[in-house]
């Protein structure tokens, strides 16, 4: 059964102190599938972009085994494109320009083999647009949903629906904070889990993340990396890595999803060495599981002994 994911494909322009690029391939499918793919398949991907959408971007989705049959390249569009500036503290991103092209009539319609999945990741996308997808599927038991300050902004009532059919809801500190109103984040996931997710993750950038359940509370540390090239793509990876390695395991327990938040973070920190996708790109599952050891050592220390 198909892993599902549906999210925006965009051409992206960064700049961070340390470089430029311009119409980098983006977009939060394009990261979830990348990440993803190294752990299970099939991954379906649904998104939509331009006639202007590079070929050979689409060569590198199909060589990581991604079904594109719910891509849709609209004749004579233009791609979806984001501009985003990095601070010199890279956790503050500004956003220079969004021009939406196709993606303002993104219409996500689900190929009749995918309208089976189980597995669904929603990428960051309106919530409208979100709930459409959820409509068109016929038993989806396992539901991830990203989201961001806009949505939670703009679209309130759409998102809480959303919420209401969500399993897991991955979020960053921020927005847990904006969603609650509530500064402690402790406080924060328990409001939150009341809005329907049986588990959240607050992502906390260069500080690692959070996994809370009814019961429990797991805490991820972050990869202590010397260079981050380009930080774009960092949660949709995140979220890539965690849900395709549920959806290769079939467990979901709390040991398997604080596994899973380690595969995440790992694919997250692949993600951020270099400019746009390239630092997932080209990994194999060797190094991924060596990531996932030094995830371990990082944080793994010794009885308590005497004291
Ligand atoms: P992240 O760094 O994980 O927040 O994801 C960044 C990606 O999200 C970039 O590749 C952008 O193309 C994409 N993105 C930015 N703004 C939006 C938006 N309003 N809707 C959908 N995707 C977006």
């Amino acid at each position: 059964m198909a892993l599902l994911v549906v999210g925006s494909i965009a051409l992206d322009t960064v700049e961070t102190p340390f470089d430029k690029i311009e119409n980098a391939l983006g977009g939060s499918t394009t990261y979830i599938s990348l990440a993803a793919s190294y752990f299970t398949s099939p991954v379906h991907l649904i998104g939509i972009v331009g006639e202007d959408f590079n070929e050979k971007y689409i060569q590198l989705l199909e060589d990581h085994g991604i079904d594109l049959d719910g891509l849709q390249i609209v004749p004579g569009g233009k791609t979806f494109r984001w501009g985003g500036k990095y601070h010199y503290d890279l956790n503050i991103r500004d956003t220079i320009f969004t021009e939406l092209n196709v993606f303002e009539n993104f219409n996500p319609v689900i190929p009749e083999k995918s309208q089976k999945a189980k597995f669904v990741i929603l990428g960051n996308i309106q919530p409208n647009l979100q709930l459409h997808v959820l409509e068109q599927l016929l038993n989806p038991q396992f539901v991830v949903t990203d989201t961001m300050n806009l949505w939670i902004e703009t679209a309130l009532e759409d998102l809480m629906k959303v919420l209401k059919q969500t399993n897991v809801l991955i979020i960053n500190d921020s927005e847990a904070r904006l969603l609650t109103n509530e500064h402690n984040l402790i406080r924060a996931a328990k409001e939150i889990r009341k809005m329907g997710p049986e588990y959240l993750i607050i992502k906390k950038g260069e500080h690692g993340a959070l996994l809370f359940s009814e019961d429990n509370i797991f805490s991820a540390p972050a990869y202590p990396l010397e260079d981050i090239f380009d930080p774009t793509g960092a949660g949709d990876a995140f979220a890539g890595g965690f849900i395709g390695y549920l959806h290769s395991v079939r467990e979901l327990d709390f040991e398997s999803l604080k596994r899973a938040v380690i595969y995440g973070s790992a694919m997250a920190s692949f993600t951020v060495e270099k400019f746009s996708t390239k630092g997932i790109e080209d990994l194999n599952k060797l190094q991924i599981h060596d990531r996932f050891i030094e995830f371990r050592e990082l944080s793994r220390f010794d009885d308590a002994g005497k004291f």
